[in-house]
């Protein structure tokens, strides 16, 4: 068999992945388990970081799903990947390794915003109504900062073709659709860490992976 034809049928789908996948599910311990053996502190901290942010800001509905920090990827073309299945569920979420700890939990938001709307069956692309809602009522949330962002159609203005943005009822101007698809960094908006750390779960020490790991290699070790 050729590589080509094990590899899988993943689609770039309104600005995430969609894989023909089934998926088992996770609980939020198994999966801080999980990021903590595959990346110690940081993996965890990711874990803990998606908790805290889908409790406070989801109401805790979207469904725990394993996170990958890949060193390098395809063509340098993202720092943050979303991918689900056909059956809107979250298959995995990939944050690049080389980043801040603010620009990973930044980036980390940005992808649950995709997880949000494709578990919602709703579209999930940066240039549409749900992103630039669902962005809207975050910015408030998190930042207490009033945003306008409407997504950009094309238009026919005096027989020439361009591309508009609505303003907002009261007249306020949208943020560009290149602010719109890398919010919140896009805006200059930075995620406050400590805030939604301060949300994580009881984690009972001997299910702490780190320890579990620390175990594991003294008993490897005698
Ligand atoms: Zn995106």
């Amino acid at each position: 068999m050729s590589s080509q034809a094990l590899r899988p049928s993943a689609q770039r789908v309104d600005d995430i992945e969609l894989l023909e996948a089934d998926r088992h599910p996770l609980t939020v311990q198994q999966l801080r388990q999980l990021m903590g053996w595959t990346y110690g502190a940081d993996g965890q901290l990711l874990a803990d970081l998606w908790h805290g942010f889908n409790q406070t800001l989801w109401d805790g509905k979207l469904d725990p799903a394993p996170m990958w920090m890949p060193t390098c990827t395809d063509w340098g073309r993202w720092i943050g990947l979303y991918r689900g299945n056909h059956a809107n569920q979250t298959l995995s979420i990939q944050v690049k390794w080389q980043l801040s700890e603010q620009a990973r939990a930044d980036i980390l938001l940005h992808e649950m915003v995709h997880q949000a709307l494709h578990e919602a069956r709703q579209c999930t692309k940066h240039n549409a109504v749900p992103w630039c809602q669902e962005i809207m009522r975050l910015t408030q949330e998190i930042w207490g900062v009033q945003i306008w962002a409407s997504p950009s159609e094309p238009r026919k203005v005096q027989g020439k073709s361009t591309r508009v943005q609505k303003p907002s009822p009261t007249g306020a101007e949208s943020i560009t659709r290149k602010q719109i698809a890398s919010w919140p960094h896009g805006i200059g908006l930075h995620v406050p860490i400590q805030h939604y750390l301060g949300r994580i779960i009881d984690v009972e020490p001997e299910h702490d992976a780190l320890s579990q790991r620390q175990m594991l290699l003294e008993a490897a070790h005698g």
